[in-house]
């Protein structure tokens, strides 16, 4: 008998898994607690899957030979419980489409500046001419693309949830960013659970692979002491010059791979703040050791646009310049945001709490921000937190209210900045639908 594949959510990664487990001729069957969006349902039917929609039917689910699960189902949910007790071997669809792919694979992780650092090595990878791919949590699903295309590279952003399920899976060059709290939730409120998510990314490294990482970063310090890595290490830093690897000295980002030197002054570099320089600095590390031209990497910094919903300076109305940073979830992101602030700043802020602790954001506050709009259902913690720091902290239930109060505040040369340091799902579906609005409500001003 076919080996059976049960996959656990039918969103981008559970329906690209389906379609090639399909694909790899297994028996294949797809569950989802919530409805299915059309668009993959119909991908489902194309490829004649099984599959199920509001509800888990345990008899079709617990006789899987192996589970591929959606990084945001949680172990704690009952269908999960019921099979991890059966002893079902639980994968994530990263591991999975591992295994029928003999591309070079470049693997991103961190708590923030994933999706940026991917963006970016996958622009300057695809200028040098390289027939390369884009995955993990961003665009079309590392799965569907094994399934449908063939890449001889790929860039791969993991979140944590991704690395939680994957075992044999090798990256050739990882590259972690930085480790941060986040999603404690999901890690039993233990830092050093998160921290061994992250490191897994390094767990199947061998001597001809590398790893790639933030030495200005504690927690990655601390960790790679206590660990053994066979891969050759590389380092970037800000604050100091490292040996191999990336550093900034006088605004310039130096880059010394395999005995070559390349530089470029941060001014040339479309993205700015100093978090970018970190995702500047990881990225083109990896594209020295693929062998990329200095002049492409050079040309590929200058001329990356970013990502929408990261810091996005959006437009301009009266001379009040209007900053989307919808994806700033948590409060690390938001300190490099405020950093990054020129001009006297109104900072909307605010939704899911995801047990934040703001006080590192509190001398950026003094310094940069006139006053502060709360947008959440429950914005008490941001009083206590705030406001003696600012002289007008106001709350907003839509997203409409707080651009609105936003713009009233303001005069020109001032910065309207969206970075809500928390999740967006109280009053909005996700960060890009938070975003979406913020932009549309900014339009109509
Ligand atoms: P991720 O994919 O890890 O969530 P993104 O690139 O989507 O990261 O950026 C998420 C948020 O973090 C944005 O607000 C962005 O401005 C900020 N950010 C980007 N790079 C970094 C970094 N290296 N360190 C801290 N914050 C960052």
């Amino acid at each position: 008998m076919e080996k059976r594949i049960v996959i656990l959510g039918a969103g981008e990664s559970g329906t690209g898994s389906a379609v090639l487990a399909k694909a790899k001729g297994f028996d294949v069957f797809v569950s989802d607690i919530g409805k299915i969006k059309p668009h993959y349902k119909e991908i489902l039917y194309n490829y004649e899957i099984e599959w199920e929609e509001e509800q888990h039917t345990e008899r079709l689910i617990l006789n899987a030979d192996e589970l591929i699960k959606s990084p945001g189902i949680s172990d704690k949910s009952e269908i999960m419980q019921l099979i991890l007790k059966k002893d079902i071997p639980v994968i994530s669809e990263i591991e999975f489409a591992g295994r029928y792919t003999t591309a070079k694979k470049i693997c991103i992780t961190g708590s923030n500046g994933k999706t940026t650092t991917t963006s970016l090595l996958h622009h300057m990878l695809r200028k040098a001419g390289l027939n390369c791919g884009l995955a993990g949590n961003v665009g079309k699903s590392f799965a569907m693309q094994v399934a449908t295309k063939t890449y001889d590279y790929y860039v791969i952003e993991l979140s944590s949830f991704q690395l939680d399920g994957m075992f044999e899976f090798k990256p050739d060059i990882a590259v972690l960013l930085n480790i941060t709290p986040d999603h404690l939730d999901r890690y039993g409120y233990s830092m050093q659970n998160y921290v061994d998510s992250k490191f897994r990314i390094s767990r199947n490294l061998s001597e001809d692979d590398y790893f790639i990482y933030c030495s200005d970063d504690e927690i990655t310090i601390s960790e790679l002491e206590r660990i053994v890595m066979r891969a050759r290490q590389l380092e970037f830093s800000h604050d100091k010059q490292v040996k191999e690897g990336a550093y900034i000295e006088d605004d310039v980002m130096i880059v010394k791979v395999n005995n070559t030197e390349m530089k470029v002054p941060l001014s040339e570099m479309a993205l700015k703040g100093r978090h970018n320089a970190y995702n500047s600095m990881a990225a083109s590390i990896a594209s020295r050791i693929l062998d990329i031209k200095k002049e492409v990497i050079r040309e590929s910094l200058r001329d990356f646009t970013g990502v929408e919903h990261r810091l996005e300076r959006f437009i301009k109305v009266h001379g009040i310049e209007f900053i989307n940073d919808s994806k700033a979830t948590n409060v690390n992101s938001t300190w490099y945001a405020l950093e990054c602030m020129t001009t006297p700043t109104i900072w909307i802020v605010g939704g899911v709490d995801k047990g934040n602790d703001y006080s590192s954001l509190e001398p950026l506050v003094k310094e940069k921000v006139k006053s502060i709009i709360c947008l959440g259902v429950d914005n008490a913690k941001l009083h206590e937190a705030f406001g003696k720091l600012v002289e007008d902290i106001q709350d907003a239930r839509t997203m409409k209210e707080a651009v609105t109060k936003a713009y009233k505040m303001g005069e020109k040369d001032d910065t309207v900045l969206l970075s809500p340091a928390c999740a967006s799902f109280d009053l909005f579906k996700n960060f890009e639908d938070r975003g979406e609005q913020f932009k549309e409500c900014v339009r109509e001003l």
